[in-house]
């Protein structure tokens, strides 16, 4: 704990005051006079509205007061803004648009309006309306009332003064509440989630915490004390996070003002998209999902494929193909064409757009087929991941000059093998591949497979990111799939391996080390939302270690079949969480998002991940399909346990692992 903390001494925080032009607010509350002002009632975005407006408003000499619930009636009449003049919570205005019909004049601060007839009828001459978004004021000039429309900024972007930490709290309430968010918070990644959960959300994202709404409901009449306190605690939280991504308006401000990295999801009418670019769009820390038709794309299934490549240019030496020395092999020959692969897995079969990954035994890249098979994937409508090595310069060459459009829904997983760059003098053809795929449309990750014989060498991988990417690397963990149970490929525990790697702080690592040798015993839904397909022979299997449930190439009039694995997952755990769980394949499992695991941002501010693929890698398959009923899941298990090939396979495939698993292949394949 440092000193500060411990003395409970308050600290400032620094944040970025932003300067806007305040002629047209300044001049129309000037030209009140004395005014009463009445705060938007909310939450704590709410209480950041209004600690901006007042410290404004005081550092303005403006001649206002806050207005006395006795008081029948308001001559002059200032009300905050906020997000209420909205079909959702118009209702809750009504004693104030009581009020406003009695003043004199009224003055509302910057707001959102969307389809709001109560408040149109009342609008007159009397009445000046700022709104902070186009949308807002394009909608009130369309209703020809005699009011005086203006477009402006929201309040709290007009933020001055300083914000302070460790604040004593005025009540015993937010005393209570504070200490239990400071609490909760530091459990938090840096990545953060914070979304909202109420009728607002577009998406229902995953969030790790609704923090606008943990403050509690804030209403006009909370003490000014309150209000500060509440805003400087809003700040402190939030500079305990480098990168925010949120649906939520004023967390992404109050973040924005704070110079964190910010991913903006808009909200169910589109306030957060019209804020930003009113405000925010030439920030550099900010960026909003765009609103394409893809932001509209719902991710329905998961395909894992198999690419048959069984060579590699490298010789990784905790790779199979280096143990086996399959180098020489030949590069495959698909027996269906790119165009035939995309119908087998067509929109229409999937039941929708699906995120399909790319992957070779070896290196997926060297069979020139694979540009056309990525073409005509993403043809269909499909996202697209592609596993490489990064090296096989004219394949990027080819697929980067794919059009742009088809390249936004691309996204390259860039193996970081270190040492085998090093051997082979390749370095510099990874990082020039990578700069490739940066400044085209398309989306990557890099990541680092963790090995002990790379221990030595960290603070030169390090150095080498940070120069050439801007960022760390994320980290994978290696198997060993010659030994039972499929155990971690290290000599040292999870404990040591967590201080030696934690430097790079990845989620990615985070979440798969704890889980790695779990084994797994929820109901999966592998085999109904995700499968794994070979893109060679064509055979569908509801996960690894699983048998043909289907081929995709055999009449492609047939849908894809549904078999769940329930809770029987053959697997000894599920070393591709990261994916699978992020995905959703087990409902409500609480794991980072896709995004999250694979997104890093530059020291240039930019993202690893396109806006794209921030929509795409933060949904879940759990969020965008229908679950099936108590009844369905007991019948579904039912007929698992029932099957005698089950039971079969169970006992075998407990028996059989790594060399010996071959031996008993055919039976295992036969019985699954
Ligand atoms: S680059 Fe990938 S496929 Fe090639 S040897 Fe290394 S791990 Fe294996
Ligand atoms: S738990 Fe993981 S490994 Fe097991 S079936 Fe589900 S997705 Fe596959």
């Amino acid at each position: 704990m440092d000193l500060f903390q411990f003395l409970k001494v308050k600290e400032s925080i620094k944040y970025n005051p932003m300067k806007l032009d305040d002629t047209l607010l300044l001049s129309e509350l000037e030209s009140l006079g004395a005014f009463a002002y009445i705060p938007n009632s909310g939450n704590m975005g709410d209480m950041l509205i209004a600690a901006a407006t007042i410290r404004w408003f005081n550092q303005n000499h403006l001649n206002w007061g806050r207005f006395n619930q006795s008081e029948k009636n308001i001559k002059y009449f200032v009300y905050g803004g906020g997000g209420a003049w909205t079909h959702d919570w118009i209702e809750g205005l009504q004693p104030i648009m009581n009020l406003m019909q009695k003043a004199e004049r009224v003055v509302i601060l910057p707001s959102s309006f969307r389809d709001v007839p109560e408040f149109i009828k009342i609008l007159d001459k009397r009445f000046t309306v700022f709104c902070r978004e186009k949308e807002s004021f394009e909608y009130l000039k369309s209703q020809n009332t005699r009011a005086k429309i203006l477009l402006d900024h929201d309040m709290a972007f007009r933020l001055s003064g300083s914000i302070k930490t460790n604040m004593l709290a005025p009540t015993k309430d937010l005393k209570k509440a504070s200490s239990k968010l400071r609490q909760i918070v530091k459990s938090l990644p840096k990545d953060v989630r914070l979304f909202r959960k109420d009728s607002e959300s577009e998406g229902h994202y995953q969030t790790d915490l609704d923090l606008s709404n943990e403050m509690g409901w804030f209403s006009p009449w909370e003490p000014i004390e309150n209000i500060e306190f509440a805003t400087n605690m809003m700040f402190e939280l939030l500079n305990h996070f480098d990168v925010i991504r949120t649906d939520r308006l004023h967390i992404a401000i109050a973040s924005a003002l704070l110079g964190k990295q910010v991913i903006i999801h808009d909200n169910i009418y589109g306030k957060l998209k019209g804020v930003h670019a009113q405000t925010m769009s030439t920030l550099g820390n900010v960026n909003i999902l765009n609103d394409s038709a893809e932001k509209n794309d719902k991710i329905v299934k998961f395909l894992d494929c198999y690419v048959p490549v069984k060579t590699c240019n490298f010789k990784c030496h905790y790779c199979y193909i280096t143990q086996n020395k399959w180098w020489g092999e030949k590069l495959p020959e698909f027996k269906y064409s790119p165009e035939y692969i995309a119908r087998a897995l067509s929109k229409k079969r999937l039941g929708g757009v699906s995120l399909i990954n790319l992957c070779g035994g070896g290196e997926t890249l060297l069979p020139p087929e694979i540009t056309d098979i990525a073409r005509c994937l993403l043809q269909e409508g499909h996202y697209v991941m592609i596993v490489t090595n990064t090296t096989v310069s004219k394949r990027f060459d080819e697929i980067l000059a794919l059009d742009k459009e088809l390249l936004k829904r691309l996204f390259f997983k860039c193996s970081f093998q270190y040492l085998e760059l090093k051997r082979t003098n390749l370095m510099e053809q990874f990082f020039s591949n990578i700069r490739k795929i940066k400044e085209s449309p398309a989306s990557f990750t890099v990541e680092l497979t963790v090995v002990d014989e790379l221990i030595p060498h960290i603070p030169d991988i390090k150095e080498v990111c940070m120069k050439e990417l801007g960022a760390l690397c994320h980290l994978t963990i290696a198997r060993d799939e010659t030994k039972p149970g499929i155990p971690r490929l290290s000599d040292y525990s999870c404990e040591e391996a967590r201080k030696i790697w934690g430097d790079f702080k990845s989620p990615m690592f985070d979440f798969k080390l704890p889980l790695f040798e779990k084994k797994r015993t929820e109901f999966c839904y592998a085999g109904h939302w995700s499968y794994c397909v070979n893109l060679g022979t064509g055979d569908v299997a509801q996960c690894y270690g699983c048998g043909k449930i289907q081929n995709i190439f055999e009449d492609l009039t047939t849908p894809l079949e549904s078999h769940p694995i329930g809770c029987h997952c053959p697997n000894p755990h599920c070393w591709n969480n990261h994916a699978f769980l992020s995905f959703g394949d087990i409902v409500g499992f609480d794991a980072p998002t896709f995004a999250q695991i694979r997104d890093r941002v530059c020291l240039d501010g930019t993202h690893w991940l396109k806006p794209e693929f921030q929509d795409i890698f933060s949904q879940r398959l759990d969020e965008n399909n229908p679950h099936f009923s108590k009844r369905e899941i007991g019948k579904i298990e039912k007929g698992n346990k029932s099957s005698l090939k089950y039971y079969k396979y169970k006992i075998l495939s407990k028996i059989t692992f790594g060399k010996k698993r071959n031996k008993y292949k055919s039976k295992l394949k036969k019985w699954s």
